[in-house]
């Protein structure tokens, strides 16, 4: 392929030695790797269209890319080395703050954090937050509706989107970037780009709604006895708390060990083990002293009506922070215990703790001393339901058998799922890794009207083919 035209074509970078791409061409698990024509990078809006033109022309395919964390294969390229990687990474000012109108306007480049930050100067918040934030962008976040530790409060990526810039398959700029909380003049299109993982057109900018800060934030570390009590244990907190509750994260105590394991700075913040704990934090309006004695009241009643057994709560940032640390190192201390099967499912609540059970004692009986390695946001049903090979089996010689779990393991995962009316892809997005497997649980009708939706949107199928639909 002749490159100097599409060099031609627009202003940015375009990225084409192996030394300059490689670290577009692999995705964060390192599951997956692929090749590419190029990497382009351009700088602004008007040069993404000019790409885009250039591959429609050439009928080139292209996989749009943001910060690379993506947990599903989506930003990474196949192998065939004809397609194009489109890293919008440049694209990064945040063009406005509008603190009366409560909204941001970002281009798709900027990071998660960069716009937290930016919010926070204007004394505002945006709330989405995830364990990626400082590396994984806006376009990214939008495309894959990420979901985090704040959607029992402020809800997924979707929800924090007023308005979308978007570059179509064709090349053309759609301005879409309104901050109205009502608008009701047809057909939503933001709706249907975000969560389309790249597979309909390019985000480019969002405006994106921010809220007010809490005046005092307060986490609590508790152990519970069962995820049955966790369950019990998050109704009382939204009886007591209302809105104040703002995450309410479950995490077994495999986690914890392996947290403990990898991270030197990690320290268990209660003296006795327990199966489980639920993190859950506290943002008040009022200050510091209601924060802590709001926790103090839901734990005492915890404790009282044994939903808890014991509970820690921050009394200081440090200790806030180092409570939030545990649980956002679990998924690294997973990857560097080798090799893992992660499942990003989502249950109804109702569901939630008949299910572990059920499926743990399923597990165990079919892949014996296999580790269980389980957590997530209870608060949304969303738990991320992961194994790890058993204890001495970690290396890499021991990789491939573990690998071969895979196959069976999520049939038996995703079926127990699915019978409790649950979803297979809850926030990570289905990408590669699970593309096949949820078209096997969708319905013809569901699956005929995704690709007549994808062929109106990109005819020459070359927006991040053969990603989301098989
Ligand atoms: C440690 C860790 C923790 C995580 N925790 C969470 C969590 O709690 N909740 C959660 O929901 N996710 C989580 N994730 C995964 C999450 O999906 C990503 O971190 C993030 O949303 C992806 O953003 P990105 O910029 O890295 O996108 P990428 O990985 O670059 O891309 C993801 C997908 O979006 C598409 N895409 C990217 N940018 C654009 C764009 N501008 N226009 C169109 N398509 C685009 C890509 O083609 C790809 O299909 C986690 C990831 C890691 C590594």
């Amino acid at each position: 392929m002749d490159l100097h035209s599409l060099r031609g074509a627009f202003a940015g970078r375009l990225l084409t030695g192996a030394g300059e791409t490689a670290a577009f061409l692999t995705d964060w698990r390192r599951k997956w790797t692929g090749r590419c024509i190029a990497v382009a990078q351009p700088d602004r809006t008007e040069d993404v269209a000019a790409v885009l033109r250039w591959c429609a022309e050439h009928r080139i395919p292209v996989v749009p890319q943001g910060g690379n964390t993506g947990l599903s294969g989506g930003s990474t390229p196949d192998a065939s080395g004809q397609t194009l990687v489109l890293s919008l990474t440049r694209l990064n000012r945040v063009r406005a703050v509008d603190p009366v109108n409560n909204t941001i306007e970002a281009e798709a480049g900027v990071t998660l954090k960069q716009v937290q930050d930016a919010a926070l100067e204007a004394g505002r918040l945006f709330p989405l937050s995830l364990a990626a934030e400082g590396t994984c962008t806006i376009g990214g976040n939008l495309a894959t509706n990420a979901g985090g530790v704040q959607v029992l409060r402020y809800g997924n990526a979707r929800e924090l989107c007023l308005g979308l810039e978007v570059v179509t398959a064709e090349g053309e700029i759609w301005s879409g970037l309104r901050g109205l909380r009502k608008d009701n003049t047809g057909y939503d299109l933001r709706d249907l780009f975000i969560g389309s993982e790249g597979t309909l057109g390019v985000i480019t900018a969002a405006v994106l709604k921010l809220f007010p800060r809490p005046a005092a934030q307060v986490a609590a570390f508790v152990a519970v006895p069962s995820p049955a009590e966790a369950v019990e244990l998050l109704q009382l907190a939204q009886r007591r708390l209302a809105s104040s509750l703002t995450a309410f994260e479950l995490i077994g105590d495999p986690c914890i060990g392996l947290v403990e394991k990898h991270v030197a700075s990690a320290r268990r913040p209660l003296t006795d083990r327990s199966p489980w704990y639920v993190l859950l934090e506290v943002s008040d309006a009022t200050g510091e002293e209601h924060a802590a004695a709001t926790a103090e009241g839901l734990l005492e009643a915890a404790l009282s009506q044994e939903l808890a057994t014991d509970a820690a709560i921050s009394t200081s940032l440090a200790q806030f922070n180092a409570l939030w640390a545990l649980r956002e190192d679990i998924s690294e201390s997973q990857g560097a215990e080798g090799s893992s099967i992660k499942h990003d499912i989502s249950l109804p609540i109702s569901r939630i703790a008949e299910f572990i059970a059920g499926t743990d004692a399923a597990i165990a009986q079919a892949f014996p001393s296999v580790r269980m390695v389980v957590f997530g946001h209870l608060g949304d049903g969303n738990l991320h339901y992961n194994v790890s090979p058993p204890v001495g089996r970690t290396g890499p010689e021991h990789a491939a058998e573990f690998v071969a779990l895979e196959g069976p393991m999520n049939r038996l995962v995703h079926d127990a799922v699915v019978e409790r009316g649950g979803s297979i892809c809850a926030e990570h997005g289905l990408g590669v890794l699970r593309r096949d497997e949820s078209a096997r649980y969708k319905s013809e009708v569901e699956l005929k009207l995704m690709r007549k939706l994808k062929a109106a949107f990109d005819p020459l199928n070359l927006m991040n083919p053969a990603k989301v639909l098989p």
